[in-house]
């Protein structure tokens, strides 16, 4: 077919009867020609408003006019300057709701597709040879709690800055969400893995296995190690339950649980890794957002046969980036919308057989700003399951603020921090990503690492004078 200007050019994607099959990444990626062709659409705005819409501030119109002239280092140079994740964003950011919702195109035609150009830019970058190691020219050194994009994203500005940075992480490998819960078809950890080399070379030490509040306390970070400011990026990985008769039945899990054990320790390799994921032959995932289009097309390539999202308002309200949602409809996954799970039944075993369910309406909004769903009387019914998936939203886990006097939080359990620097209630200690704002997405965490990391900077530099 061939390519129209008003259109963005497409993304080319594996065939979905073959793809829902295996961990391939989904998205191949677009060619030299897809990508020149794209970013010839871009108008190079006086004013850019697509710059506005991006929490990292990508110079766009910059980086996207190099691509057009086929100068790939400069591309490359521009984006890094502004997102040291730019691989990983390129694929999973919501662009269709930031740069591209802004971008000047929209007002006749397709935005341009920054996230696509993103994403060709960084995996040019990837075939380059790896930047030359660093090392840090200041002596104040800061410490970093959490590996996930806020952590590396302020762990990054900071060495980029001249300061000694180690990162903490609880788990055994560096990520976050990027490495637990984003599975391989959408984000090959190969790319996660490059781009945490990049910001190895540029003097970040990332230390696994300390969970910092029990392995070592945040006040211990000063007092015994020496650190001069500290951040906090733990993120919100503490899942909620729905309190419905039935969670604790075998085959229940959250979508936390269940995507660690694959993506993290590698349960789609079972028994070559020692991770057993029992998955029936029919899933269902409460929940719309991305996280349960993730584990809904997880599901399928593991074996399931039919693949349900159970959802309690209509389409219109999901939350799942649309990109994930087609992708789930092309590789079969079926939608229950207005659908309210009331209990889980099982069998004399314990495990888990059947969801039941009433159907809904939706009434006026609610607190959230979307239409409340009201039940139906009368209306229950039951679906056919073996495993249920919830993913339904996550909190930040309390035991740093538990471990820690003075560091205050919100109803909600999220860390109290000023929205500009991340400074949080305690001196020197800043904080930002999902662990301030609940979960949220990688960019705003990014963001916000990035700012706190200029925020760590003028702050250390006018104790110092
Ligand atoms: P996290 O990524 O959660 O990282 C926090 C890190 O801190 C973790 O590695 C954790 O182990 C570590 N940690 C926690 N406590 C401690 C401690 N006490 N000591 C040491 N380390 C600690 N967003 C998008 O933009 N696009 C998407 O497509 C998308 N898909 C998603 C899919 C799933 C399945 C999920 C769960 C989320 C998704 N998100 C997506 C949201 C996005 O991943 C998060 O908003 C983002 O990762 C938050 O980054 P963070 O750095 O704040 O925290
Ligand atoms: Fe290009 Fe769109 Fe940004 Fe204008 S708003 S500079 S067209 S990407």
């Amino acid at each position: 077919m061939p390519l129209k200007r008003a259109e963005k050019t497409p993304m080319p994607v594996r065939d979905p009867r073959e793809r829902a099959l295996d961990f391939g990444e989904v998205n191949r990626g677009y060619s030299a020609a897809h990508a020149v062709f794209e970013a010839e659409r871009c108008l190079r705005c006086q004013e850019p408003i697509c710059v506005d819409g991006c929490p990292v501030q990508i110079p766009i119109p910059d980086f996207i006019h190099a691509v057009a002239t086929g100068d790939l280092p400069a591309a490359a140079k521009i984006l890094r300057s502004a997102n040291p994740l730019p691989a990983i964003c390129g694929r999973v950011c919501p662009q269709e709701s930031q740069c591209e919702a802004e971008c000047s195109m929209t007002q006749h035609f397709d935005p341009v597709g920054i996230g696509h150009l993103e994403r060709y830019v960084a995996d040019w970058e990837r075939t380059q040879p790896p930047a030359l190691q660093s090392t840090p020219s200041r002596k104040e050194k800061i410490a970093v709690i959490g590996a996930g994009p806020s952590g590396l994203v302020c762990a990054g500005e900071l060495a980029r800055l001249g300061y000694p940075v180690t990162i903490y992480e609880a788990l055994h490998a560096p990520g976050g969400v990027l490495r637990y819960g984003i599975p391989e078809f959408r984000l090959p950890k190969t790319v996660l893995n490059w781009e945490i080399g990049v910001l190895k070379a540029m003097g970040v030490t990332v230390v696994c296995n300390v969970v910092i509040g029990k392995t070592l306390t945040l006040d211990a970070l000063f007092e015994k190690h020496g650190y001069s400011a500290v951040f906090i990026g733990t993120g919100a990985g503490l899942p909620q339950f729905l309190g419905i008769p039935g969670e604790s039945l075998n085959g229940v899990m959250s979508a936390n649980e269940f995507l660690t054990r694959i993506n993290l320790m590698r349960g789609y390799e079972f028994p070559e890794a020692d991770t057993p994921v029992r998955v029936g032959k029919r899933v269902a995932v409460i929940g719309a957002g991305n996280t349960a289009m993730d584990a809904v097309r997880t599901s399928l390539r593991m074996g399931a046969e039919e693949a349900l999202v159970v959802y309690r308002r209509s389409e219109k309200e999901m939350s799942a980036r649309v990109e994930e949602y087609h992708h789930a409809l092309e590789e079969g996954v079926k939608f229950h919308w207005l659908t309210n799970p009331l209990e889980i039944l099982g069998n004399a075993e314990g495990w888990a057989t059947s969801l039941k369910c009433q159907q809904m309406k939706l009434g006026p909004k609610d607190a959230s700003g979307r239409a409340r769903p009201i039940p139906i009387e009368g209306s229950e019914f039951e679906i056919a399951v073996d495993n249920v998936v919830l993913a339904i939203g996550t909190t930040p886990n309390p035991l740093l603020t538990r471990t820690t006097s003075g560091l205050l939080t919100n109803p909600k359990g999220c860390l109290v921090a000023d929205e500009h620097t991340g400074l949080t209630s305690k001196s020197l200690v800043f904080a930002g990503g999902d662990a301030v704002t609940g979960a949220a997405t990688v960019i705003l965490a990014a963001g916000a690492g990035k700012r706190a990391a200029r925020a760590m900077h003028e702050a250390l530099a006018a104790r110092v004078h």
